[in-house]
């Protein structure tokens, strides 16, 4: 439980950071939170030669809507994601999707890019950013670039991300009218992590059909993703009971559900359809205007 050796620094400035991660490469980790990370280098999966702590990288911590989109500072936590104002009025699927990660001590120090960057199979944020349609800015000494939340997450702890890459800003749509959204999750009940973690976005007319409809799915696969085949047997029809219980059908179509201690592959399978029927039942009544 003890980590090997590493060199710790401690950057006041996102550019320092950057310089550090150019000099030392792939012998060197970013801390953030430190949930993951830590426990990783404690039980020795993971050790880094270099340590660049970016806590203390203050501007890097903010949500604020900036040109019809909301953005997040990379170093905002769970929990200030889980009680912004902001987002609980314009995008409140991540309020609720943060609410649902770990315990308190896990929302007071996990941070969203840390969440991302690490890509775990089971972390709830990689759903909503998806359903959401969101961006995330990743920057280096070179410059700034900016992935679809479709295209980041590659595999297993794997995305996007080079060595030397910082996880910047992550930009969220805001939410348009008679829009709904909903996180619902089964939690393997020590860690809390997703056994399945689905989130929903649908938009409705006024008789009831989806005009538009994303369905994040984490927790099923090696990587988080959208459930194409539940969004295509809604988009443009009637979101009847009926044909949200056969959509939510698809949720794990054309993916290969992981299979461990915690649940079986059929059980992921199968739980991946009701957690999606739910999701989506749930942000279509909330479209509609209903409080549930
Ligand atoms: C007991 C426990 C329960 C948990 N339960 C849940 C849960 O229910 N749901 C859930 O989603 N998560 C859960 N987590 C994980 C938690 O949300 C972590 O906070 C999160 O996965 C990582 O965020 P962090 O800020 O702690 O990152 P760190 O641990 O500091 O870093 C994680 C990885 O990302 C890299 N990284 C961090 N920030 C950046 C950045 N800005 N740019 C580039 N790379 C970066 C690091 O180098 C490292 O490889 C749990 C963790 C614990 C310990």
């Amino acid at each position: 439980m003890i980590p090997g050796k590493f060199e710790y620094h401690a950057p006041k400035s996102l550019e320092e950071a950057l310089r550090l991660l150019e000099r030392h490469g792939d012998e060197a980790k970013v801390l953030a939170g430190g949930h993951s990370l830590l426990p990783l280098m404690k039980l020795r999966l993971a050790a880094p030669r270099f340590v660049v702590d970016l806590g203390r990288l203050r501007g890097l911590s903010y949500i604020r809507e900036e040109e019809g989109k909301i953005v997040i500072g990379a170093m905002t936590t769970h929990a200030e994601v889980e009680s912004s104002a902001l987002l609980q009025l314009k995008c409140p699927l991540l309020p609720e999707t943060a609410a649902e990660i770990g315990d308190v001590q896990v929302r007071n120090r996990g941070t969203l890019g840390g969440s991302l960057a690490h890509a775990d199979p089971a972390a709830d944020y990689p759903a909503a950013i998806l359903a959401l349609d969101a961006e995330i800015v990743v920057s280096s000494s070179a410059g700034a670039r900016t992935i679809p939340a479709e295209e980041f997450f590659v595999d297993l702890l794997t995305t996007q991300l080079r060595p030397g890459e910082i996880l910047t800003q992550v930009r969220v749509p805001v939410q348009s009218a008679r829009t709904g959204t909903a996180y619902v999750k089964l939690r393997q009940p020590a860690s809390g992590f997703a056994i399945v973690g689905v989130a929903a976005r649908v938009a409705v007319d006024r008789s009831g059909k989806v005009l538009d409809v994303a369905v994040g799915i984490t927790g099923v696969g090696t990587k988080a993703y959208r459930a194409s085949g539940v969004e295509s047997a809604l988009r443009g029809k009637q979101g009847s009971a009926k044909l949200v219980a056969e959509a939510a059908r698809h949720a794990a179509r054309g993916v290969e559900p992981l299979s461990d201690l915690h649940a079986s592959r059929e059980y992921r399978r199968e739980m991946a359809a009701v957690m999606t029927r739910r999701a989506l039942e749930r942000a279509i009544a909330r479209a509609q205007g209903k409080q549930v």
